[in-house]
């Protein structure tokens, strides 16, 4: 079967990357190893923060604020709610690196962030108590996205535009002879005059088939619900926040329709290859013990653990994504090593796979993902 662009992985950057492309008229072929959204890889789990004041690097900024833009026509187009304003807290030492990167980013965009001592976050937010030398950095544009929703909106507009999705089909080679693709599951051959590689944790063995060798490292991760007082901790009156702290960097959300406060670690977490089994939350001491610990500190209301889940994080060494053309072949463009960070970004990282394969370039600024940033 013959395909203008075949894409391998349709989970967030994949599914968003087929709707623009079938958007644009490609006859385009998503394939997916389980059936998406689905609790394998890196997108499940209900909620991901959505922030723009940037404390990874202010060349995000552009990229997010696109992104945001974009949810927006995706919630118009499906009349579903994705976005929930909260607002985002950030937490740190004033001098932190990603403190400093917030407010520089916040500065040179003109985003409104408020800057809060310590007390005043307290005052504010009763549910959180911080030391001293702490500082909140509070955007109230910001919040979360509903991150199965928004893979599953994708994929009602891709289909609807009539781009075909195969679930439970994993790929298991690929073959680049003069331009052409050849793309090969359990039991099926497809072709195609372009690629898009964006399979996650398991990027890095599919691209090894292209002769690409990527720093990709999947790691474990944990997170989990608390039970929360509404009063404090609903979505209408707490935000979603980031804590840079000296045990750890942590992130959390609101108790959202009931659900509780959802926390995880950012740092740290065992390297794993994502075909082996993840041990169960639970498994390991710190799944909890970091969590609590944490609570405990900074927001020492909330004890009661519900239940917790893993995920994986797919990291490269500078934590910074890979969105570029394969160096061989500039009929395939590649997206993996989120690092953690990705789902935001994922409506625009999809526009710009889709505007790689269409013409090769895109027109925001995509150096900093480049791959040859890995050269030496
Ligand atoms: C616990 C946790 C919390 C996070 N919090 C945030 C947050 O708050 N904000 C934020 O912006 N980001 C966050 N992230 C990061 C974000 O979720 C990821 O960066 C993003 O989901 C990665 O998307 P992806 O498309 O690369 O991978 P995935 O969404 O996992 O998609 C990859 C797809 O490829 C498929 N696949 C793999 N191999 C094959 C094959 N051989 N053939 C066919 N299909 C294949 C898989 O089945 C999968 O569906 C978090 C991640 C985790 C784990």
């Amino acid at each position: 079967m013959n395909y203008d662009v075949i894409i391998i992985g349709a989970g967030s950057m994949g599914m968003a990357a087929g709707y623009f492309l079938s958007t644009s008229g490609k006859k385009t072929l998503l394939l997916d190893a389980c059936t998406p959204p689905h609790n394998k890889g890196s997108h499940h789990g209900e909620t991901r923060i959505i922030r723009y004041a940037y404390g990874e690097g202010e060349e995000y900024v552009p990229f997010v604020l696109r992104a945001q833009e974009l949810w927006n026509d995706l919630e118009k187009a499906t009349g579903k709610q994705l976005f929930l304003q909260t607002g985002v807290l950030n937490v740190g030492k004033e001098h932190s690196d990603f403190i400093q990167n917030t407010i520089s980013s916040a500065k040179k965009y003109s985003l409104p962030l408020d800057i809060l001592s310590s007390k005043e976050v307290h005052n504010r937010w009763p549910g959180i108590t911080l030391p001293n030398d702490f500082i909140g950095c509070f955007e109230p544009t910001s919040g979360v996205l509903k991150c199965e929703e928004s893979i599953k909106a994708y994929q009602e507009l891709a289909e609807l535009n009539g781009a075909t999705i195969l679930t439970n089909s994993q790929v298991k080679d690929i073959l680049i002879k003069d331009d052409r693709v050849t793309i090969k599951t359990d039991n099926q051959t497809f072709y195609s005059d372009a690629l898009v590689v964006s399979a996650g944790a398991w990027s890095g063995s599919l691209l090894s088939m292209l002769d690409l060798e990527l720093p990709l490292s999947p790691v474990r991760k944990t997170f989990a619900w608390f039970q929360a007082d509404e009063k404090m901790y609903h979505q209408d009156h707490f935000p979603a926040f980031t804590f840079e702290t000296p045990n750890g960097q942590y992130y959390g959300f609101p108790s959202i329709d009931g659900a509780g406060l959802k926390v995880g670690r950012h740092d740290g977490g065992d390297q794993i290859h994502p075909d082996e089994s993840i041990l169960p939350f639970g498994e390991l001491p710190e799944d909890k013990g970091d969590l609590i610990h944490f609570l405990h500190q900074y927001m020492p209301k909330i004890s009661q653990l519900q239940y917790g889940k893993t995920c994986m994080y797919t990291l490269t060494p500078d934590e910074d994504f890979i969105i570029d053309l394969h160096p061989n072949y500039s009929n395939v463009a590649i997206a993996a090593g989120f690092s953690g960070h990705g789902f935001k970004f994922s409506s625009a990282v999809g526009q710009a796979l889709s505007q790689l394969i269409l013409s090769g370039q895109y027109d925001i600024d995509l150096s900093p993902f480049s791959i040859n940033r890995f050269k030496n």
